[in-house]
């Protein structure tokens, strides 16, 4: 249930509802907007019948929310939620983030070239593994702890945020001491003890859809890092498996305009694993910012054919560089703009 007030509505009128929810034995969420202050609860409601709320005093209308996931909705919160991973670099506003980076960090000369790259190009973030997910257990597994040390340094350097993910809980305690944003990779969308767990943590959550996930689980898992208190979390449209395999993965666009729909937090687009083919990911980039997405997370290495993962899939430096410039093009032209670091 979430409670709408009249735009004059009283501080008092405001507290009668919040006791009456308290009085049901729910804990209140008052959530103060620009014109008006919407009060949803937390809990499992769904056996009371609030229909008298309407009548209390500076009520406007009383919004049953039957969606599964709650907190993720727009009926919970109408405006989209900016989430700022690092000064300037803000997820679900008129600016649109780039980030960049290799599949993998390897090496210190490695992640500082393309950390450098990436800046250079008008890149906002850096990304790049420290633990990787790989499907095979003997393929490189990533530099671990070492890895996010390199990242650090990478942002030392060039004043890049860093998007870095984690594969455990103890990886995620690692991963928010070194990095601006913590990512959750497709392979553990639905690990709902990392999710919760990651929720507890002051940190932004980049979340990608897993592969075979609907968008339905994808808001399901975001609502159990927003229900352990985190509200910074960003959704990832990285592409899904399908019968077809001329690319990697099918990306799916339409899940940028449809999750903006359902729900307040921001989406971004992975155009490098969601096609899995480097002469794919410029064009669909491209389409992403064009569809509206609130940001872009691209595969670029200073080498690619040497890389230790996704090396086809990853844009040569100036190839990215290009990317970058006709991206400010297309933002520019719905209104938005690929966001400039100093
Ligand atoms: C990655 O970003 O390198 C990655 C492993 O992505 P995904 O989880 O989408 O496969
Ligand atoms: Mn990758």
């Amino acid at each position: 249930m979430l409670v709408v007030m009249q735009p004059n509505a009283s501080s008092a009128d405001i507290d009668r509802v919040c006791e009456e929810i308290t009085r049901q034995g729910f804990k209140p969420l008052p959530l103060p907007g620009e014109v008006r202050t919407a009060i949803g609860l937390l809990g499992d409601d769904a056996k009371v019948d609030w229909s008298y709320i309407e009548g209390l005093p500076g009520v406007s209308s009383v919004l049953i929310v039957q969606k599964p996931f709650r907190q993720a909705s727009r009926e919970w919160k109408p405006e989209t939620t900016i989430v700022e991973i690092a000064p300037g670099v803000r997820f679900g506003g008129t600016d649109v983030p780039v980030v960049a980076g290799p599949c993998s960090v390897e090496s210190e000369q490695q992640i500082l070239a393309a950390a450098r790259q990436v800046k250079a190009a008008g890149g906002s973030a850096l990304r790049g593994g420290a633990f990787k997910p790989r499907s095979s257990p003997y393929a490189f597994q990533g530099l671990g702890k070492q890895g996010l040390e390199l990242l650090a340094l990478a942002r030392a350097e060039t004043g890049l945020a860093i998007v870095t993910e984690a594969m455990d809980e103890r990886g995620a305690d690692m991963v928010a001491e070194y990095a601006d944003c913590i990512q959750i990779g497709a392979r553990n969308m639905q690990n709902y003890s990392l999710l919760r767990h990651v929720g507890t943590l002051r940190k932004p959550v980049l979340l990608k859809r897993g592969m075979a996930a609907t968008i339905n689980d994808l808001l399901l898992s975001a609502e159990y890092i927003l229900a352990e208190g985190n509200p910074n979390v960003i959704l990832c449209e990285r592409g899904v498996r399908t019968f077809d395999s001329a690319t990697r993965n099918l990306f799916d666009l339409t899940a940028v305009p449809v999750v903006q729909k359902l729900s307040h937090l921001p989406i971004v687009a992975d155009p490098s694993h969601g096609t899995g083919l480097r002469d794919k990911v410029t064009p669909m980039a491209r389409a992403a910012v064009a569809a509206g997405a609130d940001g872009i997370l691209v595969e670029m290495h200073p080498t690619p054919d040497r890389a230790l993962s996704d090396g086809a899939q990853s844009l040569y430096p100036d190839q990215f560089g290009e990317l970058v410039k006709q991206l400010r093009t297309i933002a520019a032209a719905i209104g938005r703009s690929v966001t400039e670091m100093a």
